[in-house]
C-alpha cells in the first residue's frame, strides 16, 4: 500500500522550521509495510491545500495530513479537506465537550473560535486528542471510485505522535495485508563514493527485491538495505542477506552493522582490548577529544590529551622536538608522528594520536597544500602514519581528519 505526506503550515515554508512529523510517519508507515510515495509541505492556504488534497486522493491509497488544525483564521486543513472531498463539516457534539473539558481543567476561558476544532468532516471519526485540543480525524471508503484512507492530524508533533499510536496504527494495521519492512544500515570508513558503488554494484543487482541507498558524508559512506515481505523474518533475511554479501566485498571498511556511529564503535573496541587513548591535535582543534567524547561511558578509555595549535605547545605539551618542526615543518610526517609518541608517553596511554595538516583555506602552499593531514598512531608496536590530501573546505577537512584517525584506531585494535 502506498501513502503520501502533506505537512501544513507557513512555518514550514520558512528556514526557521522543518517538517519532522513526516519523518516520523515515514518511519511509522515503514514499520507497517506501507512505502511513502510522495511527501509535500503546502502552506495555510484555502486553494494550495484544496489542490493538494485532491491531487493526493488521485494517486495515493493512504493520505495523512499533518497540523493546520488549530483554532485561527490560517488553520485550513478541515475546511480544505471538506472540499476537496465534497463534504460537509459537522460539529462534534463529544468533541466539543472534550475541547470545554480541556479548558475548564485548566481554568481558562475558551474563546468561541476553539468551538471550530470540533468540527469534523462528514463520515469520519473524530480521534480524541489527549494532549491538545484538536481531534484527529480518520475517514475512509470511496472517493471518486477510489479506496482511499484519510487521516488528519495536529501538527504539534508530541500531539501528533501520540495520536498516531493510539488511535491510528492498530486501525491501519487491520486495513492492511500481511507485510513487513525491514531494514539494516551499514556504515563505511574512509572509501570514495564511487569506489564503494562500482563494489556494491554487482551485488545489488543480485538483490533485485532489496531496496538500497547509499548516503555520503566526510569520510564515512552509509549503505542503507531495506526490504518487504509477508512476514517480519523473512524479511529481515533478505535485508541481512544483502548487507552479508557487501560486507563481504568492502570487508574491514565496514566498521559498523547496525547503524552504529563510529564513536560508539571505537569504544567498543577500546574496552574490547582493555586500551586507553590520548590525542594530540592541530589541525582538528579539538574535534577529535570531542567525538570520542559524545559516547557515555569514555573515560573507561579515553584520558585525554592536548589541543596543541602553535609550535611552542606542541612542544611543551607533546614533547615534540623544535629542530624537527624547524626542520620539516608542523604539517610533516615526523612531527604527527612525534606528537603521537609524546602524548601517549605524557598521557600513559595505551595508544597515542597525532593529528597535524593544513584544513585551509589559508596556509596552504605548492609542497603543502589545503586539505593535506597527517595522521600517527603510536602503539608499543612502533607509529604508523597516514597522509591524505582531503577534498572540501575547512570544516569537511577537520571532519574527514577526524575520522581517519579514529579509523585507524579501529583498525589497529580489530
Ligand atoms: P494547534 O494550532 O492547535 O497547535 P495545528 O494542528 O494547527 O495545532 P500547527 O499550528 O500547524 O498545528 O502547528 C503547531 C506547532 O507544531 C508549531 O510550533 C509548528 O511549527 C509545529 N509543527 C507543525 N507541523 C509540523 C511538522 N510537520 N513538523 C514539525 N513541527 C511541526
Ligand atoms: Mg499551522
Amino acid at each position: 500500500m502506498n501513502a503520501e505526506i502533506i505537512a501544513v503550515g507557513s512555518e514550514l515554508l520558512t528556514p526557521f522550521r522543518m517538517d519532522t512529523n513526516s519523518l516520523y510517519l515515514t518511519e511509522q508507515l515503514n514499520q507497517l509495510g506501507v512505502e511513502v510515495v510522495f511527501k509535500s509541505v503546502v502552506g495555510d492556504d484555502l486553494r494550495n491545500l484544496v489542490a493538494a488534497a485532491q491531487h493526493a486522493l488521485f494517486r495515493s491509497e493512504v493520505v495523512i495530513f499533518s497540523g493546520g488544525l488549530g483554532p485561527t483564521e490560517d488553520d485550513l486543513t478541515r475546511e480544505a479537506v471538506a472540499e476537496a472531498l465534497g463534504v460537509s463539516l459537522r460539529r462534534d457534539a463529544e468533541m466539543l465537550t472534550h475541547i470545554e473539558q480541556r479548558f475548564a481543567a485548566r481554568g481558562w476561558k475558551m474563546s468561541p473560535n476553539n468551538a471550530k476544532q470540533a468540527d469534523v468532516l462528514e463520515g469520519a471519526t473524530a480521534l480524541a486528542n489527549a494532549n491538545g485540543t484538536a481531534p484527529g480525524q480518520w475517514i475512509s471508503g470511496k472517493f471518486d471510485g477510489r479506496e482511499r484512507i484519510l487521516i488528519l492530524l495536529p501538527g504539534p508533533p508530541h500531539e501528533l505522535k501520540a495520536l498516531f499510536e493510539a488511535e491510528c496504527r492498530e486501525r491501519l494495521r487491520a486495513k492492511l495485508p500481511p507485510a513487513f519492512i525491514a531494514t539494516r544500515v551499514l556504515k563505511v570508513a574512509m572509501l570514495g563514493e564511487s569506489h564503494v558503488d562500482a563494489r556494491v554494484a554487482p551485488i545489488y543487482k543480485s538483490f533485485a527485491d532489496v531496496q538500497t541507498t547509499i548516503l555520503a558524508g566526510a569520510g564515512e559512506i552509509q549503505l542503507h538495505f531495506k526490504s518487504r515481505a509477508q512476514t517480519g523474518e523473512a524479511a529481515q533475511a533478505r535485508v541481512d542477506a544483502a548487507a552479508d554479501a557487501v560486507e563481504e566485498e568492502l570487508d574491514d571498511a565496514v566498521f559498523s552493522r547496525n547503524g552504529e556511529s563510529l564513536e560508539q564503535i571505537l569504544g567498543y573496541w577500546l574496552q574490547m582490548r582493555n586500551t586507553t587513548v590520548a590525542v594530540a591535535e592541530s589541525c582538528t582543534g579539538g574535534l577529535l577529544g570531542e567525538r570520542i567524547t559524545s559516547v557515555s561511558g569514555s573515560s573507561r578509555y579515553f584520558k585525554g590529551g592536548a589541543i596543541v595549535y602553535s609550535n611552542e605547545l606542541k612542544t611543551e605539551l607533546a614533547g615534540v622536538p623544535a629542530d624537527m618542526i624547524e626542520r620539516h615543518g608542523a604539517v610533516s610526517r615526523e612531527v604527527a608522528a612525534a606528537l603521537a609518541e609524546g602524548i601517549r608517553y605524557r598521557c600513559e596511554a595505551t595508544l597515542g594520536v597525532g593529528v597535524t595538516g593544513v584544513a585551509g583555506p589559508t596556509g596552504g602552499t605548492p609542497e603543502k597544500p589545503v586539505g593535506l593531514v597527517f595522521h600517527a598512531l603510536a602503539s608499543d608496536s612502533g607509529t604508523e602514519v597516514i597522509e591524505r590530501k582531503f577534498p572540501g573546505d575547512r570544516k569537511r577537512i577537520r571532519l574527514f581528519a577526524s575520522t581517519m584517525a579514529m579509523d585507524m584506531v579501529r583498525k589497529k585494535l580489530m
